[in-house]
């Protein structure tokens, strides 16, 4: 994949594998020299020596579905098809395309994957802040199914696969509002709303830290207590860093204002809805 000494990766032996097992078998050889791929989008960024790079593209991972009540987003999808899909368009709002509508754009949409997005859990992530949200879960290979907010609190070690993710759907509404010094640049501060009757989840990402839930806001909005008390709750709640985006004051503040944002929107129904 590139000439020794230039700042991209190199690729030894490149596997298409047959079944997840095998997939998984080549990775746990050796975690450290084998890595599972998504679109690459972020380790062509990177330099780094690969003995085996693992392409699960063949496996029928790039579905999205809805039956029994979930809605599954195979890993390969990628995140320009949050945004066509008709199934995501018709539900939550549309907020799983309307949060990835900003990364850099379309042709860098259709090769980023929501495995890559998901599994590396970055701060900046608009897609794990939108899914926390959603109380999506996320299924791996080997450890099964867990809530989203569990993987995200587990340390990054890369000797799983990360297979689908799947979000309840249950009929909620959802906002999502993001803050960028210039239209495609990394957030510098997101927040995703749902509602699902009387119950409400609040997440706020980009902080600079991982996306996290604020139980504050959500008892405040459960309480009937209106949308600015929510944003005044996720403000006071939850803690901000500074980075060259913006200082810690000025992520509070903006969290402040996009929950409440946010939790106008559901009120109003939702994006979209
Ligand atoms: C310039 C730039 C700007 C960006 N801006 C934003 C932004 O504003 N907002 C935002 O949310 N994101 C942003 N991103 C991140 C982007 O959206 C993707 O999340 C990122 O590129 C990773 O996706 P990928 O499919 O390319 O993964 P890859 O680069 O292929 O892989 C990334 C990591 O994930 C692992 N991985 C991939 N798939 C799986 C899997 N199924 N199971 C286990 N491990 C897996 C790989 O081994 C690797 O360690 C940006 C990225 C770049 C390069």
């Amino acid at each position: 994949m590139k000439d020794e000494g230039s700042d991209l990766y190199t690729i030894k032996s490149y596997v298409f594998p047959q079944s997840l097992e095998e997939a998984y078998e080549l990775l746990t050889k050796s975690p450290r020299n084998n890595l599972i791929l998504g679109g690459c989008c972020w380790l062509k960024m990177g330099s780094r020596r690969i003995q085996t790079a693992i392409d699960l593209t063949r496996l029928g991972l790039d579905e999205i579905r809805a039956a029994d009540g979930w809605v599954e987003i195979g890993a390969n999808v990628s995140l320009r098809r949050l945004e066509t899909d008709p199934i995501l368009k018709r539900r939550f709002g549309g907020i799983l395309g309307k949060s990835v509508s900003s990364i850099v754009g379309v042709q860098f949409r259709n090769c980023a994957t929501v495995g890559g997005s998901v599994f590396s859990r970055f701060g900046f992530s608009d897609v794990t802040c939108a899914l926390l949200a959603l109380e999506a879960t996320v299924v791996l290979h080997h450890a099964g199914e867990l809530p989203l907010a569990d993987f995200m609190a587990l340390p990054i070690r890369c000797d799983d696969i990360l297979v689908k993710v799947r979000i309840p759907d249950d009929g909620r509404t959802a906002a999502y509002e993001s803050m960028r010094r210039s239209s495609t640049d990394f957030p510098l501060l997101a927040a995703a709303v749902s509602r699902r009757g009387d119950a409400w989840t609040v997440s706020v990402g980009a902080r600079p830290a991982m996306a996290c839930r604020s139980q504050a806001a959500e008892r405040a909005l459960e309480a009937g207590q209106g949308a600015a008390a929510a944003g005044d709750a996720a403000a006071a709640e939850l803690t901000f860093g500074s980075n060259l985006r913006g200082s810690a004051a000025y992520r509070q503040e903006l969290a402040r204002v996009l929950v409440r944002r946010a939790a106008e929107t559901c009120m109003e129904g939702g994006n979209g809805q």
